[in-house]
């Protein structure tokens, strides 16, 4: 035990010793776009809170309401005793919004993509996966038994390849897995090309859609609608802009659903979300999909152009891009953490991203924008990003 402890203990020293020590912010306020650290009120730049329904009244009276009517947990999986109505009314909504036949629950939607592959794909049977995919879908491809493809991030001319590759070594069914965003870049998948791919190879194509579902696209529904396209199958979360609790889905044709339902590990053998959620999650699909919806994602797009124009004016590396993801690139993961340090010193949360969750020398300030932030949030940000950027050498 101890020769055991002392292995660890060297290994954490390792962490710190590289600069890649990962600590977290205590917030003690609701998720928003002013939140409170160490006591201090700071701006948020890094949630997925992109709508700023994290703390919307109409969410919460959803889910206290639920609460209320349907009780606060199930003590269930979903198939013993531990499907309410609220379950079947959110898998039809979600479903109906992404036009695809139904939808099954899970507790996220890192469960989601765990549970995707392994009932659906067999040794006979191949999945053609990006290198940036994320690390759920790597996961849940790992339990599944069939071929594995990865082509290079984005790259259609490599994914062309990796699906010939497929198709000569005999695979039977192939399935195409991408982001519908790459999050830590803010890079849109390219589905129009990736559709076509699929199809000249005969290919199904999977979207996970987390950092897209109710803000990308035609009243939100995502990067398949954005490039005009339809995905066989799209994953998704209510953690990120869907009022940013908890809970995944897998959306996709009857039958996948149904296999999934009888067969998918994380559905059979973890609980069923509570009511809080299931009722909170159907008040924001109707509030996405309505007028209060549109006027976020217009506000989201103002404050995502305006913000890169600032930043880009006070000399920062952005990646470029339209998504409200906005990296500044720092490329050290000391200097990241530093700016980091500085900015929250400043009155600004935005968290130093490096290593192993980027690759090494491409440590970055992963900035998101929110339609809760307003313009004198952001002015009041890019002031904080001028003094820790001059303190710290990056801008001049
Ligand atoms: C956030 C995220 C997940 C995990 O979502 P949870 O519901 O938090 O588990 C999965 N895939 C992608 C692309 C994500 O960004």
């Amino acid at each position: 035990m101890s020769d055991f402890l002392d292995e660890i203990r060297s290994r954490l020293d390792g962490i710190r010793a590289e600069g890649l020590w990962k600590t977290e912010a205590v917030i003690a306020s609701p998720q928003r776009a002013r939140v409170t650290v160490d006591g201090r009120e700071v701006l948020n730049l890094c949630s997925n809170n992109y709508l700023g329904l994290a703390d919307h009244p109409t969410l919460k009276a959803a889910a206290a309401q639920a609460m209320e009517d349907r009780g606060y947990g199930l003590a269930s999986v979903r198939f013993i005793c531990g499907t309410q109505d609220l379950h079947k009314a959110l898998e039809a909504r979600v479903a109906q919004y992404l036009g695809l036949d139904d939808a099954i629950l899970f507790a996220a939607a890192f469960d989601a993509n765990g549970a995707l592959f392994e009932p659906l794909l067999t040794d006979a049977d191949a999945v053609v996966s990006d290198s940036l995919n994320h690390a759920s879908i790597i996961d849940g491809i790992r339990l599944s038994k069939a071929r594995r493809f990865r082509f290079a991030n984005n790259d259609m001319d490599d994914l062309e390849r990796q699906l010939r590759a497929a198709r000569e070594g005999g695979a039977r069914h192939i399935l195409v897995a991408v982001d519908g965003v790459f999050s830590m870049d803010g890079f849109f998948a390219d589905l129009a090309a990736m559709r076509d791919l699929a199809d000249r190879y005969g290919a199904l194509l999977m979207v996970d859609d987390c950092h897209a579902t109710g803000f990308v696209g035609e009243a939100g529904r995502g990067t398949p609608s954005r490039a005009g396209v339809q995905a066989d199958i799209i994953t998704g979360t209510f953690g990120k802009a869907l009022g940013g609790a908890l809970g995944g889905f897998v959306a996709g044709p009857q039958p996948v659903i149904d296999l999934l339902r009888q067969r998918a590990r994380p559905y059979l053998f973890s609980n069923a979300l509570p009511p809080a959620i299931t009722g909170a999650a159907l008040a924001a699909l109707d509030l996405v999909e309505g007028e209060e919806g549109e006027g976020r994602r217009e506000q989201l797009a103002t404050n995502a152009r305006r913000w890169r124009q600032g930043l880009k004016a006070l000399g920062f590396d952005l990646l470029p891009g339209e998504h409200p993801i906005v990296p500044v690139m720092l490329h050290d993961a000391r200097l990241a953490q530093e700016m980091a340090r500085r900015l929250l010193d400043h009155g600004v949360l935005a968290t130093g991203f490096f290593y192993p969750v980027v690759p090494q020398g491409r440590a970055r300030i992963r900035t998101q924008m929110s339609a809760d932030l307003t313009i004198r949030d952001l002015d009041q940000a890019l002031h904080a990003f001028a003094k820790a950027g001059r303190e710290t050498g990056v801008i001049i």
